[in-house]
């Protein structure tokens, strides 16, 4: 009895020194933590400017929209369809 006691207690301290040497995506101390605000951005050096499509007013990132005549656009669409005043 006392062997398989020690047993237990063997592979829980293999368990967590394993545990402890494995690099993983665990947030310990919440330094990685994301800020509130920018949740759903890219991490920091991929932030993209987000410009107002001219058309419907709507911000979205420089590289997903369309600049024509001086213009962004947020589709091929809202190109055709011109800028708004
Ligand atoms: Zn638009």
């Amino acid at each position: 009895m006392r062997n398989i006691l020690l047993f237990v207690l063997f592979l829980l301290a293999v368990f967590y020194v394993r545990r402890a040497l494995q690099p993983g995506p665990r947030r310990e101390e919440g330094r990685d933590s994301v800020p509130e605000q920018g949740a759903s951005q890219p991490p920091a050096g991929e932030i993209e400017q987000m410009v107002a499509c001219a058309h419907c007013g709507v911000h979205v990132p420089e590289s997903e929209g369309v600049t024509s005549g001086g213009h962004f656009f947020c589709s091929e669409a809202h190109r055709r369809l011109g800028a708004r005043p």
